[in-house]
């Protein structure tokens, strides 16, 4: 019986991954939770631990506050996702406390269901050099350009690609003009068009900054250079993205926007099973659009190409800018551009280093915080 953890049950795709679990057992298949996980959000990771029953149930964030039944504290996370009767990982973590347990999860020889983008983006490096070592593990990756890419990939060449193409919806201001973007409310922009998600990568989608730092996913997912992959805006979300062919020709992945379906393909995979959620009706979408991305207006996307090709600590710098200038969007502290032009004064004023440890990742880290009050308070 496949052993599960999820890390961030009480998520947006913690949520989702319980459900496609669900379904999967009732399609007969044998999978043992072994374990969820929640920072704060106690009432609902109670529930969850009554209706699913997983061995263990850990929380993160309140380490005061002990109760019975429960395990607390991040070192119960990290042990919970190297237990022997652990298979797989499903990481639905927000933001770099994410990058810690991916890299446990590697190093144990286990299979990384990765939906936590800013693992790869902060310690590219460092999980590269666990994957070249034997024995270490594989990331199947649940976000749903890089799932559709990771399919559409298994049946070409290397020598073959020319491009990977990573669709973006354009999230809720795809036609906003720049002019009216200095009044962007954080309710305005938790709002999106065709996924809901949770509240940091809402914001990062409003932005482009997601995008950005899918560019730099796929970067290390796929190790493809930054000159190979392209950004096209498609808003229905219908395409999940295309692999360019030396040929001329384009492979594209379609289905509805739905994770559960990119999420239980990371735990059937290579199987396609279910049907159950996501069927697509191509004649009632009708038509698909697709548009270059406004690259002046949302800086962002720029601003991941240059922190990706710029390497070593500029993508942690990148990331952990746009982590504080997301809280402090939504804590009413700085406005809608704010985010992307401070991102980019930090990323100026930084230095890179080599990533050579987890230690030189979060000192990376610290400092774009650091800088981050410095600059905005
Ligand atoms: P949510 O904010 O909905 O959920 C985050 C989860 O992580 C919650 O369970 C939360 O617990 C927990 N958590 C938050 N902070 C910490 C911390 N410091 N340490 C440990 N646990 C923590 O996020 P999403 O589910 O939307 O996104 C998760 C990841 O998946 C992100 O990296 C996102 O970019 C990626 N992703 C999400 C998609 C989506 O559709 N949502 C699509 C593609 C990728 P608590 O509830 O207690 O706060
Ligand atoms: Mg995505």
């Amino acid at each position: 019986m496949a052993g599960i953890v999820i890390l961030g049950s009480t998520g947006s795709i913690g949520q989702q991954s319980l459900e496609v679990i669900e379904n999967l057992r009732k399609k007969g298949y044998e999978l043992n939770l072994v374990g969820i996980t929640a920072h704060t959000n106690w009432d609902k990771l109670q529930k969850q631990k009554a209706t699913f029953q997983p061995n263990l149930a850990v929380l993160t964030g309140r380490e005061e506050e002990k109760r019975a039944g429960f395990e607390f504290g991040r070192e119960a996370l990290l042990e919970l996702v190297v237990r022997d009767d652990v298979e797989i990982v499903i990481n639905g973590l927000v933001g770099i406390s994410g990058l810690e347990p991916s890299l446990a999860v590697l190093k144990a020889g286990k299979k990384l269901a990765l939906a936590n983008k800013e693992s790869l983006v902060t310690g590219g490096p460092l999980i590269s050099r666990i994957l070249a070592q034997p024995g270490s593990g594989e990331i199947v990756p649940v976000d749903s350009e890089h799932s559709a890419i990771y399919q559409l990939l298994r049946g070409s060449q290397e020598q073959d690609i020319a491009s990977l193409v990573l669709t973006a919806s354009g999230g809720p201001f795809l036609y906003t003009p720049r002019e009216e973007m200095e009044e962007i409310t954080p309710e305005r922009a938790l709002q999106h068009p065709t996924w809901n998600m949770g509240g940091k990568i809402s914001i990062d989608s409003a932005t482009l900054m997601n995008k950005a730092l899918e560019v730099i996913e796929a970067h290390w997912l796929f190790g493809v250079e930054y000159d190979k992959i392209e950004v096209l805006v498609h808003p229905e979300s219908i395409i999940h993205s295309l692999v360019r062919l030396q040929d001329g020709a384009l492979l594209a992945h379609m289905g509805e926007p739905d994770m559960r379906v990119p999420i239980q393909y990371a735990l059937t995979g290579p199987r396609h099973v279910g049907g159950e959620f996501g069927n697509l009706d191509l004649a009632r979408v009708g038509r698909l659009n697709f548009f270059q991305p406004r690259w002046a207006d949302f800086p962002a996307l720029e601003l991941g190409y240059e922190a990706g090709r710029r390497g070593d600590s500029m993508p942690v710098v990148f990331n952990g800018a746009n982590e504080a200038a997301v809280t402090a969007f939504l804590e009413g502290r700085i406005s809608f551009l704010e985010i992307a032009s401070t991102v980019g004064r930090i990323m100026a004023a930084h230095g890179p280093f080599p990533l050579t440890d987890l230690k030189a990742v979060l000192e990376a880290d610290l400092w774009a915080r650091q800088k981050f009050v410095e600059e905005v308070g």
